[in-house]
């Protein structure tokens, strides 16, 4: 039987109650598929950081990089800015690791009410693909002049040949298992270097995969139209800073967060990838109960599908859509249940 070693970081808050949920669905799935998931957790989170003065220790990597994959939780602690958990873990793991393809499903669920009127499950289902490790968040720049008349700030946004076009390939074999139509997100009139430079990579991927519909619209508008007409969309690639942008734009567009989940994919498959439920750690509601596990869970899903069980994803995702459309439901989406309720009636469900 297959074995899968799970480098498992619940990290802050509502982590620790949203991740038993998401490891008690992937065992279920793990039953009914025949494989088997072993479990290896680490304490990394901004409550360490509190108590040590670091996130994690200082040879954390190197524990984990055998792992198959990182399953993560949320991360953020009253107190502790947000780049401590940015710098001090997620960056890191990302950078090391080399996921450079963020990626999100945005996809309107049964029973998720979306803030825009009139659509329906099925109106809305695309795959945001974004540069994760390069591009606007490049930290190269620094401050000139400082006190001066003349003083300026200077950051320059570097894109590199490699890394555009590992990301805009990983976009276009996506596409290829769904809808077959990507969509570049741009601003070639206003970024007048790096954006064409984007947009030529993007035409010249664009050749070697005929079978791919192809579209480019500028930043601006795009997001008006992920309002507007986000049934026009399936896959959508964007630089770091522009898919920062619509991969929150893109689950608000579905109703709640609390159920979008994301991957850091190393396609290559060289190093482990990460999935994250994209909420963070909602201090807010911590200690209740009432966090809904499903961005964990269908992280999860995510995480199978990338280590080669498709069947098992795939019946998660089915089971977490009967849940959501005949309940339980957590207090976010109008129920009552529990996080414990929810995540027992999913892997019911499978
Ligand atoms: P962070 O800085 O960790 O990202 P945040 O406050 O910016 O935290 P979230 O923690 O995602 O963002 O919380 C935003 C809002 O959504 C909060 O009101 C929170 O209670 C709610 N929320 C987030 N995740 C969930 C969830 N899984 N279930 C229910 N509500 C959630
Ligand atoms: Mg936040």
């Amino acid at each position: 039987m297959k074995t899968y070693r799970i480098a498992t970081i619940p990290g802050d808050g509502i982590g620790h109650e949203v991740m038993p949920e998401g490891m008690r669905v992937l065992e279920a799935a793990a039953r009914r598929f025949g494989f088997t998931l072993t479990w290896d957790e680490r304490d990394w989170s901004c409550e360490r950081f509190h108590r040590t003065g670091q996130m994690m220790p200082e040879n954390g990597l190197d524990e984990i990089a055998g792992h198959d994959a990182i399953y993560l939780g949320a991360v953020g602690y009253p107190g502790v800015p947000d780049h401590v958990s940015l710098w001090g873990l997620l960056i890191p793991i990302r950078r090391n690791f080399d996921q450079y393809a963020n990626v999100r499903p945005v996809r309107l669920m049964p029973g998720v009410r979306s803030p825009l009127a009139d659509r329906k499950p099925g109106d809305i289902d695309m795959l945001i693909v974004r540069e994760n490790t390069e591009g606007e968040y490049s930290a190269v720049g620094g401050r000139e002049n400082v006190g001066t008349p003349e003083e300026r700030a200077v950051q320059q946004s570097i894109f590199t040949r490699k890394g555009v076009d590992r990301v805009l390939r990983y976009a276009f074999e996506a596409a290829g298992k769904r809808r077959s139509s990507v969509t570049s997100a741009t601003k070639s009139n206003g970024i007048a270097i790096t954006m064409p430079y984007w947009d030529e990579r993007f035409a010249e991927m664009a050749a070697q995969y005929p079978g791919i519909t192809t579209a480019q619209f500028h930043i601006d508008i795009l997001a008006a139209h992920f309002v507007r007409n986000p049934q026009w969309f399936d896959v959508v690639v964007a630089s770091n800073l522009f898919g920062d942008i619509l991969s929150d734009l893109g689950p608000a567009c579905t109703g709640t967060i609390a159920i979008a989940p994301s991957a850091n994919i190393n396609p290559e498959r060289l190093h482990p990838s990460m999935f994250e439920p994209v909420h963070g750690s909602a201090p807010d509601i911590f200690g209740r109960n009432i966090a809904n596990p499903i961005g964990q869970i269908w992280s999860g899903a995510m995480m199978l599908e990338h280590l080669g069980e498709p069947d098992a994803a795939a019946a998660i995702v089915a089971a977490i859509e009967a849940v959501l459309a005949e309940g339980p439901r957590t207090p976010d989406l109008h129920g009552s249940a529990s996080t414990q309720e929810v995540g027992a009636a999913i892997a019911a469900a499978l």
